[in-house]
């Protein structure tokens, strides 16, 4: 579903990503941890071109982000077709980034209506159903601000499906979040998870990563140091860089 091949981002003279490679299949849950600085973002934004690579490629569902292949030459898209990309991937922010001057309901259904143009009716009553799945029927016509962190949150995460997205990237969904809210919001992307739903999941929470993940990869300085299945990144850690991380956050 996801794969991307030996990209590298640098910002001026500082060389963020040095060369990534990572496979996300169908279905899977992929963890993303790593130390403050280490270009887990980075990595997340290049996904939906939010930051153009400068070497490597990435491809989503079959199709190359951000480029049009032409022979040996790649194109970039136009800015229309970037944007039609990025509605097929959804991105979850630390912060949430819901409109505030618009209610729960209209949060969600703006996006299908405008970028899909969906009918208003089917776009409204879609995302009734996803405020029931995040478990905020009773907050439809609430404004963010009325809402707590986990529930604007999860009004966040009904939002990016509401695009019904092949893939959807989490930048660290609860760091934001008082420690009682950060459960409520986990469980939600647990929920997703068990029906199957393609994600990369940047977050320090390691007890949803150990439970949920299928892959676990710790990014230091720019580089995957090691991937695998969360029993052994976890627990038997292959690099003493991961080592004294995961010693840092349990
Ligand atoms: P954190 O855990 O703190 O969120 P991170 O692993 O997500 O860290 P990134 O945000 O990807 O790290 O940043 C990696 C490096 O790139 C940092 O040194 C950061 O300062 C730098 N960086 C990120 N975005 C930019 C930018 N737009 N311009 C310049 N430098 C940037
Ligand atoms: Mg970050």
């Amino acid at each position: 579903m996801v794969d991307i091949t030996s990209v590298r981002k640098s910002f001026g003279p500082l060389e963020v990503l040095k060369g990534i490679d990572l496979q996300v299949r169908a279905g899977e849950v992929t963890v993303v941890i790593g130390p403050s600085g280490s270009g887990k973002s980075t990595l997340l934004r290049t996904i939906n071109h939010l930051e153009k690579v400068d070497q490597g490629r990435i491809s989503v569902d079959g199709s190359l982000v951000g480029y049009r292949r032409s022979g040996d030459k790649l194109y970039e898209l136009p800015e229309r077709e970037i944007l039609g990309q990025r509605t097929r991937i959804g991105f979850v922010f630390q912060n949430f980034n819901l409109f505030p001057h618009l209610t729960v309901l209209e949060n969600i259904v703006e996006a299908p209506v405008h970028a899909l143009k969906r009918p208003r009716e089917d776009a409204v009553a879609a995302a009734r159903r996803l405020l029931d799945r995040v478990g905020l029927a009773d907050k439809a016509d609430a404004y963010p601000k009325q809402l707590s962190g986990g529930q604007q949150q999860r009004v966040a995460i009904a939002r990016a499906l509401a695009l019904e997205p092949k893939l959807l990237l989490f930048d660290e969904p609860t760091s934001a979040l008082d420690p009682e809210l950060v459960g409520e919001v986990l469980d939600v992307i647990k929920d997703l998870a068990h029906r199957g739903t393609t994600m990369i999941v940047v977050t320090h929470e390691i007890g949803f990563a150990r439970e949920v993940a299928d892959t676990v990869v710790f990014m230091d300085d720019g580089r995957i140091v090691e991937q695998g299945a969360p029993g052994d990144v976890l627990e038997h850690p292959a690099h003493e860089r991961t080592r004294a991380f995961l010693a840092k956050v349990l």
